[in-house]
């Protein structure tokens, strides 16, 4: 067994101790747990994917994410990388790590604001613990599955395809997308950069080529409600934050 492996299985045996009923919702990892199992996972998915070795889209990516952690001061050790695959999708593992494909990059056609709100949204994701979350729902139980009757790991490739395809509430996709566009308009991004995402996500859809996105990215379709409600958070929410920085300047010069 592995490093991974056998952390998940202490995982698991600490799961089985802790009292799961009613605890709905509740984080059962601390936060240097998730930063740990983040980091971990992150080790397998670098294995299993080439991460680009292209300095000036290493560098992009590096800057606009840490731009966005910066304005927001958000404390989570993150990383920001390039994954060489065709397929449109983007994903964040606890603690810090978020990666985004070429596929995804290639369909921003060199608009920085989608690829920062889609960071942003990534962001979101962890700062709101939202895998955490979902272990403490059951998603340790499919992990206890993974590992399974012989107490070895049967495919260490599983046990990181379950954290790479994630799949989120409606709920957690809403406050990722609300946070998200928090956290690009505070760091000068143009939250509609979301919109021009989610319709260009919307459109491969309709066009039947919903194949080239993957997992969790597909696992919700983008319908016209999400991007209806993220349109009016996104009016409401720059309002708010306008008003913020202001009072933030009036302050600054009284
Ligand atoms: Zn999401």
């Amino acid at each position: 067994m592995n490093r991974l492996a056998r952390w998940l299985v202490g995982m698991v045996a600490l799961g089985a101790v802790l009292p799961f009923a009613g605890c709905k919702g509740t984080n059962i990892l601390s936060k240097n747990e998730e930063i740990r199992l983040g980091r971990e996972v992150a080790e397998e998915v670098e294995k299993e994917y080439v991460v680009s070795r292209n300095p000036a889209d290493n560098a992009m990516i590096e800057s606009m994410g840490q731009r966005i952690v910066a304005a927001n001061q958000l404390d989570w050790p993150f990383t920001f990388k390039i994954l060489e695959d065709s397929q449109v999708n983007a994903f964040s593992l606890p603690g810090g790590p978020v990666y985004v494909y070429r596929g995804l990059i290639d369909l921003s056609e060199g608009d920085e604001d989608e690829i920062a709100c889609v960071l942003a949204h990534e962001i979101a994701h962890i700062t709101r613990r939202h895998a955490a979350k979902q272990y403490s729902q059951g998603v340790l139980a499919d992990i206890a599955i993974l590992i399974g009757t012989q107490g070895a790991v049967q495919d260490i490739a599983q046990i990181t395809s379950l954290f790479v395809s994630m799949r989120y509430s409606r709920d957690m996709e809403y406050e990722a997308d609300s946070y998200g566009i928090r956290y690009a308009f505070r760091a000068g991004y143009d939250p509609n950069g979301l919109i021009r995402f989610f319709t260009k996500l919307q459109r491969l859809e309709k066009e039947g080529q919903g194949d080239v996105i993957t997992n969790n990215l597909r696992s919700h379709p983008m319908t016209g409600a999400r991007i209806e409600r993220a349109k009016k958070e996104i009016e409401r929410i720059s309002q708010e934050v306008t008003a913020e920085l202001e009072a933030q300047y009036a302050a600054r010069n009284r």
